[in-house]
């Protein structure tokens, strides 16, 4: 789950991190009136999931009471990489001395929790990892270390951020409570970009950005509470309403599977003949006919989809109640695209003789389904 701006800066702020302060606001007035109160100049920044917000006119410092409004309602209209701007931040602007960039994130691959540190900071940092990667830092460290991290540990890589011994200080003892905060609330990133100085020469993260393991939400019911409905993809949130977990890729093959494990070892399937899979779907173990409607429509609602793979290894899940919720899909829905069904296990005799008389294709092994399914989405 991603947090905004304006709510990863409360947890800074409890956490000891220092930012400006600033107001979330929902219209062009309450701008204003947060504007009058808080005093000129301040920075108008939009609330969206997505970064690069100033490059898309989403981020104004404005310096003129007259335009606070204006400015507000301006950034209010947009749309920045498909999300509709639904909120604003308004802060007092800083005048900013020093850019740069830092994050703390879970580096899978290493299997270690990494500060990433580049004194180039404000750009984007997967650009500076491409053309100048010897100006990236690095500072791995063991998840069970998060809690009692030192901040002397921390001197050298922050003295390459900020020569000044004074700020290094300040960024490391910043780096010490951005790794107690990933560790409280169960974080998979925090990044600061840009930390700044400001005129008076010190540390301030202008920016916050952070996104939290949703395995681990249901130990945290006041982050829970951050989320944002608008700033998520509907048919997942609706998938997750009807028992079913959804995320929507973008190959062309729907893919409709019970069990998580065997939905990755389907797409890596489809992946292997050529074939790109549209979504990931889990239908769960359950027998439940409505939920295979629920899946089709999830399915059908992506135009990319050429063709539909459903491969059910029957355990829990029974394969005559399968072959049931296709045929009430058939009935109830238009499906426009071709079928091929790998339908295995508990009870695969009542539901394949359940689906005789449709034109579903038949698969009798995983490899067979995902090479027909991979050739109706064009694969060579
Ligand atoms: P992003 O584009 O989504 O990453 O949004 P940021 O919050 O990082 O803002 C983009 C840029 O706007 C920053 O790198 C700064 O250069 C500028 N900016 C943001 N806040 C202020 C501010 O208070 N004062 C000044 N002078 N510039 C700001
Ligand atoms: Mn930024």
């Amino acid at each position: 789950m991603k947090l905004h701006e304006y709510q990863a800066k409360a947890l800074f702020r409890e956490a000891g991190i220092p930012c400006p302060a600033d107001v979330m606001v929902t219209t062009a007035d309450a701008a204003v009136a947060a504007a009058e109160d808080m005093g000129l100049p301040v920075v108008i920044k939009a609330q969206v999931h997505v970064g690069g917000r100033g490059k898309a006119g989403g981020v104004k410092v404005v310096s003129d009471s007259a335009e606070v409004g204006p400015t507000a309602k301006t950034i209010l209209g947009l749309t920045i990489k498909e999300l509709p701007v639904r909120k604003l931040m308004v802060a007092p602007a800083l005048n900013i001395d020093k850019e740069v960039y830092l994050s703390i994130l879970l580096d899978r691959g290493a299997r270690k929790v990494v500060f990433i540190g580049c004194a180039d900071g404000g750009v984007e940092i997967e650009e500076t990892a491409k053309t100048n990667p010897e100006a990236i830092l690095r500072h791995e460290v063991s998840g069970r270390e998060l809690g009692s991290l030192q901040q002397s540990t921390f001197m050298d890589f922050a003295s390459k951020l900020f020569s000044d011994p004074k700020q290094a200080a300040a960024t490391a003892d910043i780096m010490v409570k951005m790794g107690k905060l990933f560790l409280d609330k169960d974080a998979s990133l925090i990044e600061i970009n840009p930390l700044i100085t400001d005129d008076k020469g010190e540390v301030i993260a202008l920016d916050a950005k952070m996104m939290v393991d949703d395995n681990a939400l249901f130990r945290h019911p006041e982050l829970e509470e951050l989320r944002d409905m608008d700033s998520e993809d509907k048919d997942e949130l609706d998938a997750h309403e009807d028992g079913l977990s959804f995320i929507r890729l973008d190959g062309n093959i729907g893919c409709m599977v019970n069990g998580a494990g065997l939905a990755m070892a389907t797409m890596d399937t489809i992946k292997h003949f050529g074939g790109s899979p549209a979504n990931f779907l889990d239908v769960g173990g359950s027998s439940d006919p409505k939920k295979v409607v629920a899946a089709f429509k999830l399915i059908l609602k992506d135009t990319n989809v050429k063709a539909i793979l459903i491969n059910i290894f029957g355990g829990i899940t029974r394969c005559d109640d399968i072959a049931k919720g296709i045929l009430q899909s058939l009935d109830e829905l238009e499906v426009p695209v071709p079928i091929v069904i790998r339908l295995v296990g508990t009870n695969e005799a009542e539901g394949r003789k359940l689906l005789e008389g449709t034109d579903l294709t038949i698969a009798l092994t995983l490899e067979d389904g995902a090479t027909k399914a991979s050739k109706m989405g064009g694969a060579a």
